[in-house]
């Protein structure tokens, strides 16, 4: 499929003024351009990068990040492109490798993607057996939904801080500030979050695919189990049969997924099991969105999943 766009972008390439069009840049900016997987890391980069760098961002929001489909303004972007920031730990492996390589971006080529995952301390879920009889796991490394987690906007604005002081050193102090100021802000959205985990310590979930996992752990949230019977393998109806009976034994009363799942299945095992399907989103929106707002939507989507409710306080920021 990358062949079919490859031809294709150049098409584009080739009919448009170079930096002149909405996906590259006019003469004279000397903005980093950064290509981002994920809009949270999107959002995290123009927080640290600011007015250096001018940013795109390849999924919209809605999607299974495992497979997102690719468009010729995807290459358009990556060729010209001076950054490439993935979260890694094989979460874009269906869609990602190739594409610096067919956008022939011979820098990122040169230097590679930035993987803000590699070193992630709180991996999850790490598979102990290779057993493919029953489908192929596309969480080969672990859990890589590491988004979902309250400290991803602090470990991947370091990482992005990082790279952008290596590509810019006479900026080194703007972002150092910029990450500084960005990490107060999380601050205080994190003690909101807290008290509501507070709230939530020890109910019971169960997902549909394993997208949630490090916001339950976070929230104290006992994970019974997953509609998949693997990560990547749809659901079969032994395997539903036997977690919602686990289900109505443990007395779950939530199932959550993702806006791509087929919220049929999870709303039919809900009612089997006696319990309610609650979507929930899995990454930040790509127009407008934030990491911080897309967490504190996922803090009050849970509040809300269990019928409770936060004393409210100020919250700045
Ligand atoms: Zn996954």
């Amino acid at each position: 499929m990358i062949r079919s766009l490859l031809v294709l972008a150049i098409l584009l390439l080739g009919g448009a003024p170079a930096w002149g069009t909405p996906e590259g840049r006019v003469e004279g900016d000397d903005r980093i351009m950064v290509v981002t997987t994920i809009p949270d890391l999107a959002d995290i980069v123009r927080e640290v990068g600011g007015d250096e760098v001018e940013v795109r961002c390849v999924a919209k929001g809605r999607e299974n990040l495992h497979s997102v489909r690719l468009r010729p303004s995807h290459l358009v972007m990556t060729a010209r492109a001076d950054l490439f920031v993935q979260v890694g730990l094989a979460l874009e492996h269906g869609w990602v490798p190739g594409l610096p390589e067919s956008a022939r971006n011979s820098k990122i080529m040169r230097e590679g993607p930035l993987n803000v995952g590699t070193g992630w301390p709180k991996l999850v879920e790490i598979p102990t057996t290779l057993d493919r009889r029953t489908g192929v796991d596309i969480h080969p490394v672990g859990n890589p939904h590491v988004n979902l987690h309250p400290d991803f906007g602090s470990f991947a604005g370091r990482k992005i801080r990082d790279r952008l002081k290596e590509m810019r050193p006479s900026q080194a102090a703007k972002f150092d500030r910029n990450l500084a100021a960005y990490e107060e802000r999380i601050a205080k959205h994190r003690k909101r979050w807290d008290r509501i985990a507070e709230l939530l310590k020890g109910q019971k979930v169960v997902q549909y695919h394993k997208e949630y996992s490090y916001l339950c752990g976070a929230n104290g949230i006992l994970m019974v189990g997953a509609l998949e019977p693997q990560p990547g393998v749809p659901p079969t109806p032994s395997h539903l049969a036997r977690i919602t009976k686990g289900m109505r034994a443990q007395g779950v009363t939530v199932i959550l997924h993702g806006p791509w799942t087929p919220g049929r299945v999870a709303q039919d095992a809900a009612k089997r099991a006696n319990a309610k399907a609650v979507e929930l989103p899995i990454m930040a929106p790509r127009d407008g969105g934030t990491w911080l707002a897309f967490m504190d939507e996922l803090h009050d989507g849970l509040l809300a999943a269990w019928g409770l409710e936060l004393e409210e306080r100020q919250v700045d920021g």
